[in-house]
């Protein structure tokens, strides 16, 4: 039986949670788990001051592929967190921090003035007993807050064993070791046609080698399994609303997410969920079969890149940092669809972006050099001025129907320009605490003057961004 207790529950502040990183013996593992995973299918409705989860179903997603050892979440990202409890002794089981379109979708101007579901999924190990699963929010000073409990029996009638069976064929494409013990990526094309079996493990080769030539990724290359899922659609493309495409696909992955023509996104977790679910995943990436600039990232959700335009290794690294390690985006001189300009900004928990209330307590105060003045000057009026310019142009090109490769080559010139004023300024190539990050100008500084979450240039990963990563990968493959 499944028993929602969202309403008593809503609003009640709650302390931040007591952190464990050391690891679980494997039996505990046995002891609490089967060898399955249990996805818990939630819809997330919201808008007009109201939030509320409501379950959808209960399934079984195929062989845990997580670790066995980190069962309790030590990182503390996303913009949600779950835990899973045993209901007689109110232990933690498992716990992961998670973000969700909802959150994104939360801090437009749009849920003012309309409701609007958002499917989402809970997965952890199959537990044995009965279990309680609590969902926290963060609050405006980002402290954790019980937002919805629900309770979970294994032998409900609700709950369905069987795992999904429907079409995709595996791949592997890096096999490492057992899945316990590795992060396990797995790539998936949506909008490729029959014919284009061949291309899909093409591109998926090409951008899997491409994150191994990044590090932290080159240097921990045997610690990752990755595998991809060939699925054809009818015809090739994907829903492209802003240039008129439309397609139904697989996965239903489509440009103009949150009314962003280049925001590429599947909302339609439940399909994606239970494709991803033919071979074991932590982590997921959609190639998308098309030419026209696009992609996103979702802390441990999903990430996708439109994989036939010039910058599609750049996009692929960037939103995989989204998706990965919740690396906030450092740039801030794009459109988005957010609000910005918020008075006050909190601590962010990205662990590469900070508001440094306090330089003393700065979060990557140990890489920062003695001499580095914080904040760091860089050349920012000039850089700001010049993003400007190059935003409009590309504006005019796309009203104008311009083709890819000309809106491509628009951004080589502006990558050739600021490689340049980023790489040579007085503290390039130092960690300090450089104004401007998270589409914020002022309030919010980023690690590096340049880095792959800030620009387009190829720099690869700020040494914060990098360190971030390596955390994560130790969370899913140290034993
Ligand atoms: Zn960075």
């Amino acid at each position: 039986m499944t028993r929602t207790l969202s309403l008593a529950l809503l609003g009640l502040a709650f302390p931040l949670l007591a952190q464990t990183s050391s690891p679980v013996a494997p039996a505990l593992y046995s002891e609490a788990f089967t060898p399955d995973t249990m996805r818990v299918d939630l819809f997330h409705t919201g808008g007009m001051g109201q939030e509320i989860f409501a379950l959808d179903r209960v399934v079984n997603d195929g062989p845990w592929a997580g670790s066995t050892t980190r069962l309790v979440d030590s990182l503390d990202l996303g913009d949600y967190r779950f835990e899973v409890r045993d209901r007689t002794a109110g232990k933690t089981l498992y716990s992961r921090g998670y973000s969700s379109l909802y959150a994104e979708w939360a801090t437009t101007s749009e849920p003012r003035t309309r409701h609007r579901t958002f499917h989402e999924s809970l997965r952890f190990p199959w537990p044995k007993q009965d279990v309680e699963i609590r969902i926290f929010s963060r609050d405006k000073q980002n402290a954790w807050r019980l937002l919805h409990a629900l309770e979970v029996s294994p032998e409900s009638i609700e709950v369905n064993r069987a795992r999904y069976r429907g079409p995709g064929t595996v791949i592997p494409i890096l096999e490492n070791g057992s899945p316990a013990q590795k992060v396990d990526l797995l790539i998936l094309g949506d909008g490729y046609g029959a014919q284009e079996t061949a291309k899909f493990r093409a591109d998926a080769r090409r951008l899997v080698d491409l994150l191994f030539t990044q590090e932290p990724f080159k240097s921990r290359k045997t610690d990752f399994n990755v595998r991809a899922i060939e699925l054809p659609a009818p015809e090739p493309g994907v829903f492209r609303p802003h240039g008129k495409v439309h397609r139904r696909t697989a996965l239903s992955t489509q440009y103009g997410a949150l009314g962003l023509e280049r925001y590429l996104l599947t909302y339609d977790n439940r399909s994606l969920r239970d494709i991803a679910s033919l071979a074991p995943y932590d982590f997921l990436e959609i190639l998308v079969n098309d030419a026209q600039y696009g992609g996103g990232g979702i802390y441990n959700f999903q990430a996708t890149v439109s994989v036939d335009t010039a910058f599609a290794s750049y996009v692929f690294v960037h939103e995989f940092g989204h998706h990965f390690a919740g690396l906030g985006d450092e740039y801030y001189t794009s459109d988005v669809s957010y609000e910005t300009g918020q008075p006050d900004l909190p601590e962010p928990w990205a662990m590469n972006i900070t508001a440094m209330k306090d330089p003393k307590r700065l979060k990557w105060g140990d890489l920062v050099e003695k001499e580095t003045p914080l904040p760091t000057p860089w050349p920012k009026e000039e850089f700001e001025k010049r993003s400007r310019e190059f935003q409009a142009e590309r504006k005019k090109l796309l009203a104008e129907g311009a083709p890819p490769a000309k809106i491509d080559e628009m951004f080589r010139r502006q990558q050739v320009e600021e490689t340049k004023r980023l790489g040579t300024g007085p503290h390039a190539g130092k960690v300090g605490a450089f104004e401007g990050a998270s589409y914020e100008a002022k309030g919010l500084y980023r690690p590096m003057a340049d880095c792959i979450m800030f620009t387009r240039d190829e720099v690869g990963f700020c040494r914060v961004c990098q360190r971030a990563i390596t955390r994560v990968i130790d969370e899913y493959s140290r034993p």
